[in-house]
């Protein structure tokens, strides 16, 4: 995995789908609490929950700490697993205030603002990366289920590597540009969600020619388009980007 072939994805994922224009918020604490409650649920149940939250508090770790435990869980129901949420949720705005807020977290270097974030608990690697990148503008790359499915297909990850080497291998490959990390990570939510899924959708996918495990397309029936097709199903994106 190396630069060349990182940035033809992103190029090819960026032509398809446009600029996603990351993270969809209001302020960075929003940001915050959006990444604690997208954990294992869709972005939709997140908006739900941010909007019955935003009715019963100004969306501040004061005002989310000042209600009743009961009222924050039912304001987070809609986020799915809403009592272990709504913990995590007043763990994180207690840990937020005790650093000093916005300004406190922002005056670390990134890797303590990320061993302070970690320290959290509710708050993993992903979390954390979020919370880095799209609130604070960190230079890291956020690591999903999706990266590890899309790459693993691409032929560009074994599979089995651990968050910390994704991640690395990504930052070293594209650099501190906080703008594109932002934009790759979104695409790549897109990718995985839209076309990359358990069951992927080749036939309409911008990275049909370059992905490992393609499936055949009709137009591969014939009998040269076959053999030709076998030739680059056992070509992968590493190989055909060098
Ligand atoms: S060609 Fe198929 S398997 Fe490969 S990235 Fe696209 S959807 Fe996923």
């Amino acid at each position: 995995m190396n630069a060349e072939q990182l940035l033809r994805v992103y190029g090819m994922l960026l032509e398809a789908f446009g600029e996603q224009d990351w993270w969809p918020a209001q302020s960075a604490f929003e940001v915050m609490i959006g990444a604690i409650l997208t954990q294992n649920t869709a972005w939709t149940n997140v908006e739900r929950a941010l909007e019955r939250l935003r009715l019963r508090s100004s969306l501040d770790a004061e005002s989310i700490l000042a209600l009743d435990p009961p009222e924050l869980a039912d304001a987070l129901r809609p986020s799915g697993y809403f009592n272990v949420k709504s913990q995590r949720v007043r763990g994180f705005c207690a840990a937020y205030l005790e650093a000093g807020g916005h300004p406190g977290l922002a005056a670390l270097a990134t890797p303590d603002l990320r061993a302070r974030l970690l320290a959290i608990k509710g708050i993993g690697p992903e979390t954390a990366d979020d919370i880095l990148l799209y609130a604070f503008d960190r230079p890291v790359f956020v690591v999903d289920a999706y990266t590890r499915r899309i790459f693993e297909r691409l032929g560009l990850l074994a599979g089995g590597e651990t968050y910390e080497v994704i991640r690395r291998g990504f930052e070293q490959a594209l650099g501190p540009d906080v703008p594109m990390l932002k934009e790759y990570h979104a695409l790549i939510v897109s990718q995985g969600k839209e076309v990359c899924r358990t069951r992927p959708a080749c036939e309409r996918c911008a990275l049909r020619r370059t992905c490992a495990a393609a499936a055949p397309s009709p137009s591969d029936s014939s009998t040269s388009s076959r053999s030709s097709h076998r030739r680059r199903r056992g070509t992968t994106a590493s190989e055909e980007t060098q």
